[in-house]
């Protein structure tokens, strides 16, 4: 019983002194995150996430290989989390890229998301479909890591209302869409109490993406315009969702196809994590920013199915 108290006592004690120092060293944080307006209403911290995901998209088999393993590996070397998105139809046969995914799924660093069974548009598809392709892609999730996923990232950002009922039906929590597509409102980590759509769905849309797309092109976003916007989005929502592709970071050889890695982009992606981190902005999943919203009911259901 003792060395039970005193356990509690210390995992409080810790947790305090963990957010005190997590305010007080806001002052001298390289991304300032005095400016701009507090949405909380008080003058406390902005929000009790201050957190980002990093959320990984396209991830399937053969696949500018070079750049999703380069990029996975950062994040376990940095022991860092990283929500990826998976297309399930075209992910199993390349054991490369299966393995690295296992890797840091069992390292706790990897939060596995759907990202369709194939990559197309959903909201283009008739609901008896999209039921079909999506619990293909659940069932394809759990056979392969002997759990399902509660986040859907929509290829394309696209989705519909028929979209959210199947997802609901699938017990899907969180959908990660972008603010062009999703009209809806959106999660709030600065807020208790229930956010979810009238399907049960919290709505966290990407913030910015690491590049922009033009064309056939994938120009660059200044690693500023990036941080900025994390800090802008985090003093809004209390967290911000920034988006990867694989291709972003892979050379192609126009002649002989050969992909390889674009170390100055991954220098950009190293910076910007540690910037990010050295400001104690914390590096989540999907599914841990909305259990700091959400104080109520419900809660605890995402707590145990998070593992
Ligand atoms: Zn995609």
């Amino acid at each position: 019983m003792l060395i039970w108290t005193i356990c509690v006592v210390s995992i409080i004690t810790f947790c305090l002194s963990n957010s005190i120092l997590n305010v007080s060293t806001h002052a001298s944080s390289i991304i300032d995150l005095k400016q701009g307006s507090n949405t909380t209403g008080n003058n406390s911290t902005p929000s009790f996430c201050n957190c980002v995901v990093f959320r990984f998209d396209d991830i399937q088999d053969y696949y500018h290989r070079n750049a999703q393993l380069a990029i996975m590996d950062e994040f376990i070397q940095k022991n860092q989390s990283v929500s990826l998105g998976l297309i399930m139809h075209v992910f199993g046969n390349d054991s490369e890229v299966k393995d690295k995914v296992k890797e840091g799924f069992a390292k706790g660093l990897f939060e596995l998301d759907l990202h369709g069974w194939d990559h197309i548009n959903y909201s283009q598809l008739p609901e008896k479909t999209q039921e079909e392709f999506l619990s293909a892609a659940d069932i394809k999730m759990r056979s392969i890591f002997g759990k399902g996923s509660e986040i859907f990232i929509p290829p394309y950002n696209s989705f519909n209302n028929t979209t959210l009922a199947v997802l609901s039906d699938l017990k899907i929590k969180v959908l990660s869409s972008d603010k062009f597509e999703d009209s809806m409102a959106y999660f709030n980590a600065t807020k208790s109490g229930n956010q979810s759509d009238i399907y049960g769905i919290y709505h966290l849309p990407q913030t910015i993406e690491f590049n922009d797309w033009y064309k056939d092109e994938m120009p660059k976003i200044p690693v500023n315009d990036i941080l900025g916007n994390t800090t802008k989005n985090i003093l809004k929502y209390g967290y911000a969702v920034l988006t990867l592709h694989p291709q972003y970071f892979s050379n192609v050889n126009e002649t002989t196809g050969q992909e390889t890695l674009d170390k100055e982009k991954m220098k950009d992606l190293t910076f910007v994590i540690d910037q990010l981190t050295a400001s104690h902005i914390k590096i989540v999943p999907f599914l841990k920013v909305v259990s700091c919203g959400t104080t109520e009911v419900g809660n605890e259901d995402k707590r145990e199915t998070n593992k």
